[in-house]
């Protein structure tokens, strides 16, 4: 339903709704230093309700934000079949932003190069990737903003744990692997239902990311579902899987590059990295509604 179509109730909670995003916008910007004044942002617009969302919240925030920055907007056209290029020019001439469409075809270099019924997607990353890179290079840009939001730093951390035996995730800044621009996601502590929804009522002109035909990654998919299936069961645990990601303690893994083990001393009086090895572990609290993980620390407090 359009947001025109509302009534007062859905329009209440569209403003909270809207207020939320523009909140977790503002606070992730504010902690990781995202935007500095003068900077000049190459905001990646693929066409998506991500992409999307994240444009009309930095243009809210430049009309708002004492900090002056520039935004432009940037769509890679990739040649995919029936990619309907005039969608994007229409939409930002309308808002009146700043924008450049670039026209590269990976999809046919792709197509050349992958052999059919195999997965296309992490070579269309990397030339898109570069692409994206020099343009902003060639735009002057400071920073170049991603649309990915909180579920897909999840959904990358549990994918690099299953698949890939590193505690590693999609950080909210970093350097680009030919360091030389900053890489920044505003979106990262959104939750992508929150983003669904806005991009809804905002009615905004979703392009279809299918269009190449390539299959979505199928262990993604399956995480996906599984964080999905998770936060309807036992609310609050996607929140804490969350912010966990801030709250980091490496002398409770076992990277020793992280933690110096081998010089770990004992002393007399308390040890702030101490181990509180037979009460009940605090940072795992189990969910209200998590009752196999209940009953496992109710074992745990009598023993
Ligand atoms: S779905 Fe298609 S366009 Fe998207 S990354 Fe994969 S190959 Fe590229």
């Amino acid at each position: 339903m359009h947001l025109s179509e509302l009534t007062a109730k859905q329009k209440y909670s569209f403003n909270k709704l809207q207020k939320r995003l523009r909140r977790h916008v503002g606070k992730a910007i504010e902690d990781f230093n995202m935007v500095e004044e003068g900077d000049r942002i190459m905001v990646c617009l693929s066409g998506g309700k991500d992409s999307y969302t994240l444009l009309d919240i930095l243009l809210y925030l430049q009309r708002i934000a004492p900090v002056k920055f520039d935004l432009i907007a940037v769509n890679l056209d990739q040649k995919q079949p029936g990619f309907p290029a005039h969608v994007l020019p229409e939409y930002l001439s309308q808002l009146g932003v700043n924008f450049q469409i670039v026209t590269e075809d990976t999809y046919s270099i792709v197509k050349q190069k992958i052999p059919e019924g195999k997965t296309t997607c992490s070579l269309c990353s990397r030339l898109r990737r570069g692409i994206l890179y020099r343009t902003a290079t060639e735009l002057s840009a400071t920073k170049i903003a991603l649309g990915h939001h909180r579920d897909d730093m999840l959904e990358t951390l549990l994918l690099n744990m299953f698949y890939g035996g590193k505690l590693k995730s999609m950080p909210p800044k970093l350097v680009s692997d030919d360091g030389k621009q900053m890489v920044i996601r505003p979106l990262a502590y959104c939750a992508e239902k929150d983003i669904s929804q806005y991009a809804e009522k905002m009615d905004f002109p979703i392009i279809p990311c299918n269009l190449c035909g390539s299959q979505e990654n199928l262990q993604r998919k399956v995480i996906k579902q599984m964080l999905q299936q998770w936060d309807s069961q036992y609310p609050g645990r996607i929140e804490n899987m969350a912010r966990a990601l801030q709250s980091v303690v490496p002398s409770h893994l076992a990277d020793k590059t992280l933690f110096d083990f081998a010089q770990l001393q004992t002393q007399d009086g308390p040890f702030a990295e101490g181990d509180i090895a037979f009460d009940q572990p605090e940072p795992t609290l189990p969910d209200a509604a998590d009752s196999h993980a209940t009953a496992t620390v109710q074992v745990v407090n009598l023993s």
